[in-house]
């Protein structure tokens, strides 16, 4: 029996999981190790921060998911990763061995990177900040707001489109939900009340989608009097204004910001990223200097953006690739990825984005719809009902195809 430990519970960890679970027994063991109890669904988190929803339904316990399902779980955090020994240890000094490794780490939200962040600024990017973000919110009488992504810095040794931000759906999300729940749910006015304005580290805003995204979201922003500033590099964040690289400030009595992405300490103490600690792989997901690591999702040096439906569609190729050095018959997906996602604009309102342009393809849709909220309601709940498992493969190929029709 080979000896398989998968590195982070979260999207890609999980979904690797269960491509690969029907082997447990028959010709391996799995041992999946995570420094949380409940893996972090992150794509309900405006939810949380914007409606008040509860957290509940962003969590996935995984202790008695993945034993009941055959595999073995350990909560603790990885500190040391030894590749040429095949062994990892964890932080109570406990040492595992492996055969095979997947590392599906996920990046690490750098919030200490932003000067001020820590006493004024905000953010959505994990279930505290969601929380704390949402008892803000309710209280904001009016003001300035300000939102956007710090930027981020990536290693060269693959290549991948170096984007200035790790993904701004985020950011969409944010400033047109923020802006109907003051106006819908708090019945403040814009000209009056409050004033939302929007910051990128790039030169254009969504950088990783072609024109048709881009033009239905300049459309919204317009229409909700939302103010883009291009070429913002994030340096603080002071009681009441945000600074940049170029010397410029703006009054800001909300700061909401996507912090900086960063590799967990662990890659990096442990030699086998990149020059910022991201692993370098093939387009197989397999570690460019060790045969027996894979790797996939936001770890990746590969994925970019820094996107759930990419750390997918690598878990799955990560998975394959693993099975085929089992001597398992299964074909290896290509590593073909695209920008899919939903984002949220408040009430029944969202788009649904699918573009590949940033891969040289020609597919660059947006869709604006209730629908596209009703798929994301769809998926969302698809995921914290079957404990974190993906649809299936032909529910998710079916959906990529009505979109590219549209
Ligand atoms: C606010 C927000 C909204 C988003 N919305 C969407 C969306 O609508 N659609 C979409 O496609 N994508 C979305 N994304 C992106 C998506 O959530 C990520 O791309 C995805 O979670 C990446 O999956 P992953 O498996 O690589 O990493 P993660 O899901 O981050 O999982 C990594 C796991 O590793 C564990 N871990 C980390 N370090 C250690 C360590 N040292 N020891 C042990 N365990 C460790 C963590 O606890 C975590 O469980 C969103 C992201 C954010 C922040």
């Amino acid at each position: 029996m080979k000896k398989v430990v998968i590195l982070g519970a979260g999207f890609s960890g999980l979904h690797a999981f269960y491509k690969i679970r029907h082997l447990i027994g028959k010709k391996i063991d799995v041992t999946v190790i995570d420094k949380r109890s409940h893996s972090l669904l992150k794509p309900s988190l405006a939810e949380v921060a914007f409606e008040g929803a509860a957290i509940s339904h962003s969590l996935v316990e995984l202790e008695h998911t993945l034993t009941s399902r055959g595999a073995a779980f350990i909560q603790d955090e990885v500190v040391k990763i030894d590749a040429k020994a095949n062994s990892l240890t964890l932080s109570s000094g406990e040492r595992v061995g492996y055969d095979y490794l997947l590392i599906t780490l996920g990046a690490v939200k750098d919030y200490d990177a932003v000067k001020g962040f820590k006493e004024y600024g905000y953010s959505v990017c994990d279930d505290r900040q969601a929380q704390r973000l949402w008892e803000k919110v309710k209280t904001f009488e009016g003001g300035k707001i300000v939102t956007g992504a710090a930027k981020s810095r990536w290693g060269t040794r693959v290549d991948a489109p170096p984007l200035s931000a790790p993904c701004e759906g985020p950011i969409g999300e944010i400033m047109f939900m923020l802006d109907y729940y003051l106006r819908e749910d708090k019945h403040l006015t814009r000209e009056k009340d409050y004033k939302v304005d929007v910051f990128t580290p790039g030169e254009i805003f969504f950088e990783d989608v072609g024109d048709r995204p881009r033009e239905l979201i300049g459309k919204y922003m317009q229409a909700r009097k939302i103010d883009l500033h291009n070429n913002k590099v994030l340096t603080e964040i002071g009681k009441d204004f945000i600074a940049f690289e170029d010397g410029t400030t703006m009054k800001c009595d909300l700061a909401v910001i996507i912090p900086p992405y960063s590799a967990p300490q662990v890659l990096k103490d442990s030699n086998i990223g990149d020059e910022k600690g991201f692993i370098p792989t093939d387009t197989q997901m397999r570690h460019l200097d060790f045969d027996n690591i894979f790797a996939a999702g936001d770890i990746t040096a590969l994925a970019q953006p820094k996107l759930g439906h990419v750390a997918i569609i690598q878990g799955a190729i990560a998975a394959a690739s693993l099975m085929r050095d089992l001597g398992e018959d299964v074909e290896i997906p290509p590593h073909d990825l695209e920008v899919f996602c939903i984002m949220n604009m408040g009430g029944h309102d969202a788009a649904m984005i699918v573009s590949n342009v940033l891969y040289d393809g020609k597919i660059d849709k947006a869709v604006y719809s209730p629908i596209s909220k009703m798929m994301k309601w769809g998926f969302d709940s698809y995921l914290y009902y079957n404990k974190g498992h993906m649809p299936p493969d032909l529910a998710l190929e079916m959906t990529d195809k009505l979109v590219k029709l549209v």
